[in-house]
């Protein structure tokens, strides 16, 4: 088994697999000899319970939320396949990690978060404040807090190492890094995908103010979605009657946890201490949120 990363719990042995690696939220298995699977170029994803905030993986999971992601990905992997192909290739998976596990085609993985904005917030209204830009794309003056863009925006980053911040590019280094066919392709692609995800959304009530997509080439060398798609945890999802240009909307899904991390938690965020446990009511409103997200952009509640 892969080695083990600070703060993150091993991942369970399951049969016919052999983990590869985890991440802040996933731990990714290839087939072992022997397993169904065996020699396929397939990987299965299974999405952990574990919540990030402030760029620390909390102790304490919130219980169905590794189902909330699979589930909503897959969906949204549905609404999305005539952008571009998925990676999903099945859900027969392991019991202990049914419902929240993916058995997906292996791809190679373009180092680029390709992200997609809508709305100015996070890092990228930080960069516009700075330099009127967000990764060289120029934006017109007088843009705030949750300002809905001219147009949606192609700001992709480079992938960093566990604990790092993303870093924005431009798209001449997204150029540089992987050609200039393949950087047209993830930008046109991303904002496709954008423009559809947010037109469903909008449907159901809710703003897509910006979400990641991770890309990568299928053995035929041909584009393919992977990972995670529109999840509240690789995407900002605002209640459309709560958005307001000026002033923060509250995210959907992590709002308790951070309100409570910041304020009767005690903890310092700027110190080198990890946040401690979550309490009990935290937890519950959160996993409601997530139950809640699913139910509202799917239109159906989760079987949990
Ligand atoms: P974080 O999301 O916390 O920033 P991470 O993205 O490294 O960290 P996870 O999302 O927890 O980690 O793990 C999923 C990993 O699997 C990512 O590295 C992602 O790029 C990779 N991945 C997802 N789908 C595929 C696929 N079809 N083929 C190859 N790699 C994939
Ligand atoms: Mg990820």
């Amino acid at each position: 088994s892969a080695p083990s990363i600070p703060g993150i719990p091993a991942a369970p042995a399951l049969p016919g697999w052999e983990h590869r690696s985890s991440g802040k939220v996933r731990d990714v298995y290839t087939p072992a000899a022997g397993g169904p699977w065996a020699d396929q170029d397939v990987l299965l994803v299974v999405a952990s319970d574990r919540i990030s905030a402030y760029d620390h993986i909390l102790a304490t999971p919130i219980p169905d939320k590794g189902a909330v992601l699979t589930a909503l990905s897959v969906w949204w992997l549905e609404q999305l396949a005539d952008i571009v192909p998925s990676h999903l290739v099945s859900l027969d998976v392991p019991q202990q990690v049914a419902g929240r596990a993916m058995i997906c085609r292996r791809l190679d993985m373009h180092p680029v978060e390709c992200v997609a904005r809508g709305y100015l917030t996070g890092s990228g209204l930080a960069e516009y404040r700075a330099t009127a830009t967000v990764c060289g794309i120029p934006l017109p003056a007088g843009l705030t807090e949750a300002s809905r863009l001219p147009e949606p925006i192609f700001t992709p980053a480079a992938k960093a190492e566990l604990g790092e911040h993303d870093e924005n590019v431009t798209f001449q280094r997204v150029v540089e890094m992987v050609g200039p066919d393949a950087a047209a392709d993830l930008r046109d692609t991303t904002l496709a995908l954008y423009a559809r995800a947010a037109e469903i959304a909008a449907e159901r009530g809710i703003i897509v103010a910006d979400t990641k997509f991770e890309l990568g080439t299928d053995a035929q060398g041909r584009l393919v979605l992977g990972d995670e798609v529109l999840t509240p945890d690789s995407s900002r999802f605002w209640p459309a009657e709560a958005w307001q240009p000026g002033r923060p909307t509250p995210s959907f899904d992590k709002q308790y946890v951070r309100d409570w991390l910041t304020t009767d938690s005690g903890w310092d965020r700027s110190g080198d201490q990890a946040p401690p446990p979550l309490p009990a009511d935290v937890v519950e409103r959160t996993r409601s949120r997530y139950l809640e997200a699913y139910r509202l952009l799917t239109g159906t509640a989760l079987a949990v």
